[in-house]
């Protein structure tokens, strides 16, 4: 089975439209989205429509999908976050606003725990670094637990007396063999990268091999960001996609 394995799109439909497109999805069994479908990009709706068009697909709440319903305060959002996500509020029709709110914050796909933060706080939590993700094993039975919320590709393995705990960052279209290892994998974000890198990143897994692929691909950076000139979201959000930070 080929798992594609998304997050982050972030109401960016030319990302997620390129990241379908490189992939294939005709190869494609199932899709997991990690969250935050909407929130920053000028494309809500359209991206939850083509999420729903695919094959299979589940997706966990993300704390920008969960502040476009009201179903969590935006408080704790910086000020540009808190603008597109009013923005974001407004544009969502209503089966879309119920599609978000309905999304559960963690799943269980066979061996893969699926959250958007971290197992320990689906919503909140961010995995960064390796003193964060160590705790974090304890809160998932499965082997392996896909996060995003950082929009950094990073790969976690679990301290073991033979394993001291480390960070692994992918590199671009490495396939990645896993053993009997316990890992938190980090795809990396398909709309708004902040690792340095504007291209769009998303993984497959094939699930019986236990292989991971890493993909980063170009999109039309620009098409997005005429969108969101038109829609007058926030300066900052539009120049950061070039630069991916
Ligand atoms: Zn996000």
């Amino acid at each position: 089975m080929r798992c594609l394995i998304l997050s982050d799109i972030h109401a960016n439909v030319a990302a997620f439209d390129a990241v379908l497109a490189d992939v294939d999805t005709g190869t494609i069994d199932q899709v997991w989205c990690l969250g935050d479908v909407v929130g920053y990009g000028p494309s809500p709706d359209e991206c939850i429509a083509r999420l729903q068009e695919l094959p299979d697909h589940c997706c966990v709440a993300g704390n920008h999908d969960w502040a476009a319903t009201d179903r969590i305060d935006i408080a704790e959002f910086n000020p540009v976050a808190q603008i597109a996500c009013r923005w974001t509020s407004q544009q969502l029709t209503s089966e879309n606003r119920a599609y978000l709110e309905n999304l559960p914050t963690t799943l269980v796909k066979g061996d893969c725990t699926l959250v958007h933060g971290s197992p320990r706080e689906p919503i909140w939590e961010y995995i960064i670094y390796p003193s964060t993700a160590q705790p974090n094993f304890q809160f998932f039975d499965t082997q392996l637990c896909f996060v995003g919320h950082t929009h950094a590709p990073a790969i976690f393995q679990e301290q073991t007396s033979s394993h001291r705990f480390e960070i692994r960052i992918p590199s671009p279209n490495e396939s990645i063999a896993i053993g009997d290892e316990r890992l938190i994998v980090n795809p990396g974000s398909v709309g708004q990268p902040r690792d340095g890198d504007p291209w769009a990143a998303y993984m497959v897994f094939e699930v019986e091999k236990k292989i991971l692929e890493y993909h980063r691909i170009p999109y039309d950076v620009g098409l997005t960001q005429r969108l969101m000139m038109q829609k007058e979201l926030p300066e900052s959000l539009i120049s950061r996609l070039s630069f991916g930070w």
